[in-house]
């Protein structure tokens, strides 16, 4: 499992709502967890890791020996956006970029846990921007498109990324559009 980058296609794709939770969905929150905090996040998007999944998990503290303050969304819909106000985001698929968003301050919104059980949540402040901005992942949506400011030139990150990405398309170390396409075919089938 890796993190995908900007401008990876599966990073513009909306994720379909998982049909089973077994034991593969289990592994790969694990995994996911593990990535999350190895490279400091405090969410991942299942779209991040290259699984065209609405599944989506969060740390706030990301920190690894909190594991109570783990949440595991599967399938996640926002039910009621209140308030807004502006603060700085970072995104493990945007290496060094931190931009300014503007977010709804309070966020209630529903999910799936592990156990196939629905959940309401009701987050305010840095838990509803973690859950708006990975929900937006799986919306194929990502942070710079809202962003109103951002700690260097935006263009100019943006175009660095891409430039690697044509790079690594370049050496197959990344999928063409038809791969892409392709993958996610079969995984739809499988379990969308
Ligand atoms: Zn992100």
């Amino acid at each position: 499992m890796r993190i995908v980058k900007y401008p990876h296609p599966i990073l513009r794709y909306k994720c379909k709502p998982l049909r089973k939770i077994d034991q593969t969905i289990r592994d790969i929150v694990q995994e996911m967890f593990d990535l999350m905090y190895e490279t400091q996040g405090v969410g991942l998007a299942a779209n991040q890791v290259d699984l065209p999944y609405q599944l989506i998990v969060i740390n706030p503290t990301g920190d690894a020996q909190q594991k109570d303050k783990e949440v595991v969304l599967i399938n996640p819909i926002i039910l009621k956006l209140r308030g807004n106000e502006e603060g700085e985001e970072g995104c493990l698929s945007f290496p060094d970029m931190r931009l300014i968003v503007p977010r709804a301050r309070e966020c209630k919104f529903q999910a799936i846990d592990l156990k196939g059980q629905v959940v309401n949540y009701h987050w305010k402040g840095f838990d509803a921007r973690i859950v708006q901005h990975e929900t937006d992942h799986l919306s194929g949506v990502s942070f710079f498109q809202h962003a109103v400011a951002s700690n260097g030139d935006l263009e100019t990150q943006l175009l660095k990324l891409q430039v690697k990405f044509k790079e690594d398309l370049k050496n197959g170390l990344e999928p063409t559009e038809e791969q892409f396409l392709e993958s996610v075919k079969k995984w739809e089938e499988e379990r969308a």
